[in-house]
């Protein structure tokens, strides 16, 4: 509802009880934010880590891999996405790096669980902070947002990262075991009101109620499963105390220590102090980028390093010559499926996951096709992959983009399984067929819009890959 707002331009108005709630916090910069909130959002990429591509845009502060761009392409039309080398996320989500630095895990592997992580853009960050020998279970209890998420993990492709849609179902099997457990909780969305209409029509004081009660129900969760001296990072896109600080005051009563995020004064940030509870949000009039709250709070015990457990032997051809280092990878089959796991993580792993019924106990890298064994979609952006496993096709612009339409490539002498890439980046699977190579991008990927009048994204001309 567009409405003559408190500094008497054209705006659209705060709902008065939303006012009553950041009064105490923001005082009269209560007007600032609502102007900020009446502005386009910003828009910002972070780079894939292991994909070594940055565009020449400024930097988001907080985040090394984080650039603003100063418009917003037409992301589906980069091939370059569908390589999972960059993410589309706002800029305050990143803060993320920061909340994992101020945890200070260190050791020889991570274990990792994202409770809440559908569409994937703190666990696909999570997999560049966490480094290649971490493992991630990302759960996620919507089914179809479930489909997004392996989506832009597997096109990420990180090595260690398994899917689950029941582990709030299950949280006995949980217990005790994760170094790290990312909450980033459904919330009233109130940080989201310039990006997302919707969020905005659907505010009410009811709702951020439903939201305080589910949360509840989260952080009991997640901080059962963390290990004595584990660390929970609680996040949420919403500013009211009821869904962040108070949701965390059992943990400190608990003997949680609060950890400090390493804020630079000119990134706008504010350090809080509500209920007892020290926590980090971001106001979109104060920081380029949208409403979020994030805090990290220290399990009491003392973490035990952990040890991995022996390699078993690598697994047989064909399938083990398509991996970089075969003897560093467990492999187990659900639905004629195989799923890799690396060895290291296999023993404590493989009972959890089969407990869980997850939905991909692992990446998935080869699929059955009669009594072959074909490579997976997901294996084509994975870091599993040995690179010189199979022959490489680059393809130019317009014909990545045929590609990722499902449109078959022409071809003389096509012959088995070859990687189609694109500035050098993996995409995905063709299979040649004589004349032609028939495409194997997955029916659920392709590109199906037509590209609107919208710029590309430019990248820097020099790739170091
Ligand atoms: N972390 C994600 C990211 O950065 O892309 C965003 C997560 S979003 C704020 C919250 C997610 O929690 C939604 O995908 C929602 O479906 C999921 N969710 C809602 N209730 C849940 C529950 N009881 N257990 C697990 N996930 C839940």
């Amino acid at each position: 509802m567009a409405q003559e707002d408190r500094h008497g331009k054209q705006g659209t108005l705060l709902p008065p009880a939303l006012v009553a709630t950041l009064a105490p916090l923001l005082g009269d910069e209560v007007n600032a934010l609502e102007a900020a909130l009446n502005t386009p959002p910003p828009v910002s990429i972070r780079s894939n880590t292991a994909k070594s591509l940055l565009p020449d845009a400024p930097l988001v502060p907080w985040c090394a891999q984080g650039r603003y761009l100063p418009d917003r392409p037409a992301f589906t039309f980069d091939p370059l996405l569908h390589a999972g080398a960059y993410y589309v996320q706002e800029a305050s989500s990143m803060l993320l790096e920061q909340a994992v630095l101020a945890a200070g895990l260190n050791g020889a592997g991570i274990l990792a669980l994202d409770l809440c992580a559908a569409p994937g853009g703190k666990t696909t960050h999570l997999c560049d902070l966490l480094g290649p020998d971490a493992f991630i279970v990302a759960n996620e209890v919507d089914g179809k947002r479930r489909a997004v998420l392996s989506e832009n993990l597997w096109k990420w492709g990180h090595p260690g990262v398994a899917i689950t849609g029941r582990a709030t179902a299950h949280p006995d099997l949980l217990h005790g075991l994760f170094d790290l457990v990312l909450l980033d909780a459904p919330c009233s969305g109130e940080g989201m009101f310039r990006k997302d209409a919707f969020a905005r029509e659907q505010w009410s004081t009811t709702l951020v109620e439903q939201c305080a009660a589910t949360q509840r129900g989260l952080v009991a969760i997640a901080w059962q499963a963390l290990a004595p001296g584990g660390v929970l990072i609680y996040s949420t896109c919403t500013w009211e105390p009821a869904e962040n600080e108070e949701q965390l005051v059992p943990l400190m009563a608990d003997g949680a220590e609060p950890l400090g995020l390493a804020l630079d004064p000119a990134w706008g940030v504010e350090r809080t102090h509500v209920r007892g509870v020290p926590g980090h949000r971001c106001y979109p009039h104060r920081v380029q980028g949208e409403g979020f709250f994030i805090a990290v709070l220290r399990k009491p015990g003392t973490r035990t390093p952990r040890t991995g457990s022996t390699p078993p032997a690598a697994p047989p051809a064909p399938v083990g010559d398509w991996f970089a280092a075969p003897e560093a990878i467990t492999l187990t089959e659900k639905d004629d499926i195989q799923y890799a796991v690396p060895a290291r993580w296999a023993h404590t792993l493989r009972p959890l996951l089969a407990k869980l019924r997850a939905d991909a106990p692992g990446i998935p890298v080869a699929e059955r096709k009669g009594r072959d064994r074909a490579p997976h979609p997901a294996l084509a952006t994975n870091a599993l992959l040995a690179p010189e496993a199979f022959p490489r096709i680059e393809l130019c612009h317009q014909d990545a983009l045929r590609y990722l339409r499902g449109e078959t490539l022409t071809a003389s002498g096509a012959r088995g399984a070859a990687l189609v890439t694109h500035q050098g980046l993996a995409l995905g699977w063709v299979h040649g067929a004589g004349n032609r190579w028939n495409n194997r991008w997955p029916a659920m990927w392709r590109i199906r819009a037509h590209a609107p009048a919208a710029p590309p994204v430019s990248w820097a001309a020099d790739v170091d890959r």
